[in-house]
């Protein structure tokens, strides 16, 4: 829907850009502007800058930007309207009343209740007479009638449109299901079920909505899990498996696993605080979710060399948030099922109580490979062991480990701690070098990913951009140079088209500006205005700036025409011919 520009000027002014941010961001302020690590992008040194000044954001890592409601947008994963109604609620400010649109709202609630019918269907098909092969799967692999039940365990018939049936039945359409991913088209134009023979575990967010399923073959047969795609109401980076139980816990600890199953097991032994990603590499979203609910996370990954992998990869995405991490070894069995099934939930409860921080943890599976017997051996490990610890930015935290490996491999203290210096000294000079070199040369490409007509014509197009760069900040420039600009002269098609939304809204007397733009630009576009809105200390700010800026657009155009006329395109040839009838 259309907002007012009115209404969306209140909606900035009441919603600070900084300090809306900063309940998501660690932000330091320098100067004008603000910085801090992306939430959009995973990052350790910062590259996401706020502009106080303009009430926008931009980061020179991924490219992402816009205003106080592209923010709330993209990162609470919302439609543009429904950012705007949380931003007016945050501010108290009442939404138009000429309607806000909840088309979106009235699909997302029938998909969720869709998807909960659905639940109930496979759970009630298991349990009848018909669904005995999956009841014998879960009873097969060790799990109680009450565990079946309190995850909402199902099975999915092995026919072709036994749920797609049910559903028409009670009302729901076709596009409804289809949206909602539990049916899809067949090529000759037919509907049917997405899950068919497969183990079903329904994905259930923390208000007990069910968002989702997970599906796993019976047999070996392949692929092995068939998984929701992302819907409006479920994207599978976003959430986490089993937290509506285990945030029930009080002890603000968490289990995290890599599987539905591991997680299920933990629960039947009594551990409630296990949870699981979904299906996907652990991603920082999760993790974000996950440090809402506790405080600390034990990692539980298979005990291979695929899962101590995949811990390592959770482990740096874990470290962006403040949980202390620590990981268990899974000694005596490859995963917690094999574990509690051979030995007993004491012998899980001692595992998981001597769970190592993360640290210890890299020390450990470095030591693995060397023979500390030998002289070579030791050489070699604290080598790796002082790159670990390099990484550390608590001297304290070096002390301590510096002291453990003393002892450990009798060498001197004050050796080890000079080297971890050394070490850490080198990296960050060369991660400041990195910076330097991205912000030198990123922004070029950044820009070109979005308008790609840009680098072939650098100079005209960098002639647009300052052009557009300096009327967002002085739009009275635009009353003086209006006359003498034309479409023609512009060498790339966003940057015209942004130059028009800017004349539309200045000649309307209307406000420029991302916000005001919104109904025009995708994301990209609204971050990559940002960025050239963002170059304002490279601008003169004069009149005269924005002439020589025309003129030499209107060189670089002269110049691509008697380059060679030959290869115009028919597009060109007619912007030619028009301009010759005119
Ligand atoms: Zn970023």
């Amino acid at each position: 829907m259309r907002f007012s520009d009115e209404f969306l000027s209140e909606l900035r002014e009441r919603n600070e850009i900084v300090d809306v941010i900063s309940s998501y961001v660690d932000l330091r302020v320098r100067g004008a502007n603000a910085t801090g690590l992306c939430p959009f992008h995973n990052e350790k040194t910062p590259s996401f800058t706020v502009y106080v000044n303009t009430q926008s954001y931009y980061c020179f890592g991924c490219g992402s930007g816009g205003d106080v409601i592209s923010f709330i947008k993209n990162i609470e994963n919302l439609h543009y309207s429904e950012a705007v109604q949380m931003l007016a609620e945050r501010s108290g400010l009442p939404m138009p009343a000429d309607g806000f649109d909840d088309g979106v709202a009235k699909m997302k609630r029938r998909m969720l209740d869709a998807n909960r019918e659905a639940a109930k269907f496979y759970h009630s098909y298991m349990m009848s007479p018909e669904g005995k092969t999956g009841l014998d799967y879960f009873l097969g692999r060790g799990l109680s009638p009450e565990t079946i039940r309190q995850f909402g365990l199902g099975y999915a018939p092995d026919r072709w449109d036994s749920l797609v049936r049910y559903l028409r039945k009670k009302g729901y359409t076709d596009s409804e299901l289809l949206s909602a991913d539990l049916a899809y088209k067949t090529k000759n134009g037919g509907i049917i079920d997405k899950f068919r023979n497969k183990a079903m575990f329904p994905i259930i967010d923390v208000k007990g909505s069910v968002i989702a399923f997970g599906g796993r073959a019976l047999d070996d047969s392949k692929p092995k899990y068939v998984n929701t795609s992302d819907t409006l109401v479920y994207k599978k980076s976003y959430n986490v498996f089993a937290l509506n139980l285990a945030k029930r816990g009080t002890d603000r600890t968490l289990i995290l696993c890599e599987g539905y199953m591991d997680v299920i097991a933990y629960h039947q032994a009594g551990f409630t605080s296990a949870v699981a990603g979904l299906g996907t590499a652990f991603t920082k979203e999760q993790a974000k979710l996950i440090s809402k609910y506790a405080d600390e996370v034990i990692l539980s990954y298979d005990n291979d060399e695929a899962g101590q992998k995949a811990a390592r990869k959770a482990i740096d995405i874990l470290a962006t948030t403040p949980l202390r991490i620590k990981v268990a070894r899974l000694q005596g069995g490859k995963d917690p099922d094999e574990i509690i099934k051979k030995y007993g939930k004491d012998k899980m409860q001692q595992i998981l109580l001597s769970a190592v921080g993360d640290v210890e943890f890299d020390l450990q599976r470095a030591k693995q490979g060397f023979d500390l017997q030998t002289s070579d051996g030791k050489v070699a490990y604290l080598g790796q062991a002082v790159e670990i610890l390099s990484k550390l930015s608590n001297p304290i935290q070096w002390d301590v480990y510096a002291s453990k490996l003393a002892s450990e491999l009798s060498v001197s203290k004050e050796a080890i701690v000079t080297q971890i210096e050394k070490k850490a000294k080198q990296k960050r000079s060369r991660e400041i070098k990195d910076n330097f070199a991205k912000a030198a040369t990123f922004n070029d490409d950044a820009l070109g990913k979005v308008n790609p007509e840009r680098q072939r014509n650098l100079f005209a197009a960098k002639a647009e951009e300052t052009l557009i760069a300096s009327l967002l900040h002085n739009p009275d420039f635009y009353f003086k140079i209006k006359d003498k600009i034309y479409e023609e002269d512009f060498a790339t098609a966003l940057n015209l088209r942004i130059f028009k939304l800017i004349a539309r809204n200045l000649d309307e007397n209307r406000p420029v500006g991302v916000t005001y733009f919104f109904q025009d630009l995708t994301d990209e576009e609204a971050g990559y205005l940002v960025r050239l809105e963002s170059m304002r200390d490279r601008l003169g700010n004069t009149v005269k700036e924005c002439l020589d800026c025309i003129n030499r657009m209107k060189e670089e155009k002269q110049e691509r025409e008697n380059k060679n006329p030959a290869r115009m395109s028919d597009d060109e040839w007619a912007k030619q011919f028009r301009k010759l009838s005119e």
